[in-house]
């Protein structure tokens, strides 16, 4: 049922429809040895890939489908800063100092990403600037201490707005406040991804596309089949983010647990007249509010607003959600009321209970990186290479994550749904208080 409602979410993404991709990579149909194999080629997995690749390590990238086909080549391509759940689990659970370590490293997520981009020249309409917007006054008050907090705890600035200044920032009736900061920024995730995926290639990793994972044997030596073939190396890693457990249920089940599979979804208008686009987004930031269940946007290079918004946690995709999206971005910008709808497509984030970042171990030579509850552009390349500094033999900072406690969804992988959708209907029901 997952995997079904993913893979049709996938097929109308407006990414598919601006790039000119290869043919497909054949499939595994042989036994292949290697230092590393890598399960997925989203983000997450091909940052590893490239970093494993960099140190002189033979790499296999199992995918089951094709190179970012997933979250990776769908998502709004928003790239941010920090992480889902923001700084709170990293003090809680690991203090202060450690907390500051993690932003510093979500920083450099950002710088990672960047220099990908110029050294590989990969031509993926990078844009700097991020706009956090807040819809009420309880949700104003709550941007000012979080913009407040990030400057006092963490040195990180953002220029805060209120009232008729927010119009310096976006031109939408909706908006009480907004925050802007420079580092975050947007870019066209699937071109972004295509890009490290034909970079990874030239250092010599192989990518075998159509190769699902069905099982995986443990022990010092790990063994991968897929449907024709088979992969054995002392080290893997697991990038398969929700899809992991449909491609293949035995294959980390103790993981699959610790998250929880959330529809999101977006629409992409027609061509804009670029003048609109300026008025409406004057710096052409990305933007996206403070809401639980938040609505995020940018324009893309050929001037279409991409919207993203609304979810759904029973795994089926909601009815009428051309129409209901549409109403959400007019709610931002009436003057969108006319706009033509051409694109409606959606993905599933893998939300951790926490919010934070799931990277760990089992046994000593399978790591796995998941979790990144919506907020992976940027951090998904810092998850890779940390993976390659702990399997190179340097740990300490992919241990900073692997450190972090999981609760697992109560209900387990059956009932997390259900139990989820009520924790969930109390949240979106306070974002309309
Ligand atoms: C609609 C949408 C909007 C989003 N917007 C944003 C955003 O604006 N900003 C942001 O930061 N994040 C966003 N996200 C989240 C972000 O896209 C993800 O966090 C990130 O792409 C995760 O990368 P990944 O490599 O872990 O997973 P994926 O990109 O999903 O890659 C996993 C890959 O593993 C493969 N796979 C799974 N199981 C197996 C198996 N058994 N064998 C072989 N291959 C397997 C899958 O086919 C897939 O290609 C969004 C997500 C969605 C769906």
């Amino acid at each position: 049922m997952l995997l079904q409602s993913d893979t049709q979410l996938g097929r109308q993404s407006y990414y598919e429809a601006s790039v000119l991709r290869e043919p497909p990579l054949p499939p595994l149909q042989e036994a292949v040895d290697a230092d590393v194999l890598v399960v997925g080629a989203g983000f997450a997995g091909l940052s590893a890939a490239l970093e494993l690749a960099e140190r002189g390590l033979r790499v296999v990238v199992l995918e089951a489908g094709r190179i970012c086909s997933g979250a990776s080549g769908r998502n709004g391509g928003h790239a941010l800063v920090g992480y889902a759940g923001g700084q709170a689990p990293f003090e809680q659970q690991l203090g202060k100092e450690v907390a500051r370590q993690a932003w510093a490293m979500s920083l450099e997520a950002i710088a990672l990403m960047d220099e990908r981009i110029a050294r590989h020249g990969i031509a993926c309409d990078r844009v700097k600037g991020y706009l956090t917007v807040a819809d009420s006054a309880r949700k104003a008050r709550a941007l000012a201490a979080e913009v407040e907090a990030l400057e006092r705890d963490y040195g990180f600035h953002c220029e805060l707005a209120t009232g008729a200044g927010v119009g310096r920032f976006i031109d939408s009736p909706r908006y009480r406040a907004a925050a802007f900061e420079a580092t975050s920024g947007h870019l066209h995730p699937l071109k972004y991804g295509l890009g490290l995926a034909q970079a990874a290639r030239a250092l010599g990793v192989q990518i075998f596309e159509h190769s699902a994972v069905t099982s995986l044997r443990r022990g010092p030596v790990v063994e991968a089949a897929t449907a024709q073939g088979r992969v054995r190396a002392p080290f893997a890693v697991l990038a398969g983010n929700c899809m992991l457990g449909e491609h293949g249920p035995k294959v980390a089940p103790e993981i699959g647990s610790r998250i929880m599979p959330v529809g999101t979804y977006m629409i992409a208008t027609g061509p804009l007249d670029p003048a609109l686009c300026a008025r409406l987004l004057p710096g052409n930031a990305a933007a996206c509010d403070n809401n639980f269940v938040l609505d995020y946007f940018r324009f893309s290079a050929d001037h279409r607003l991409l919207f993203g918004g609304r979810v759904s946690y029973s795994t089926g995709t909601p009815r009428n959600l051309q129409v209901a999206m549409r109403q959400r971005m007019v709610a931002v910008f009436p003057a969108l009321r006319g706009a033509a709808v051409e694109f409606v497509w959606g993905g599933f984030v893998d939300i951790s209970m926490n919010r934070a970042p799931d990277f760990g171990r089992l046994g000593g030579n399978l790591y796995y990186l998941q979790g990144f509850s919506g907020h992976g552009v940027a951090a998904t390349g810092l998850g890779g290479r940390l993976v390659a500094e702990a399997i190179a033999g340097q740990a300490g900072r992919f241990d900073v994550f692997a450190r972090l406690k999981h609760a697992p969804f109560p209900g387990g992988l059956w009932l997390r749904t259900p139990s989820l959708v009520l924790g969930m209907a109390y949240h979106r029901l306070r974002d309309w208080l």
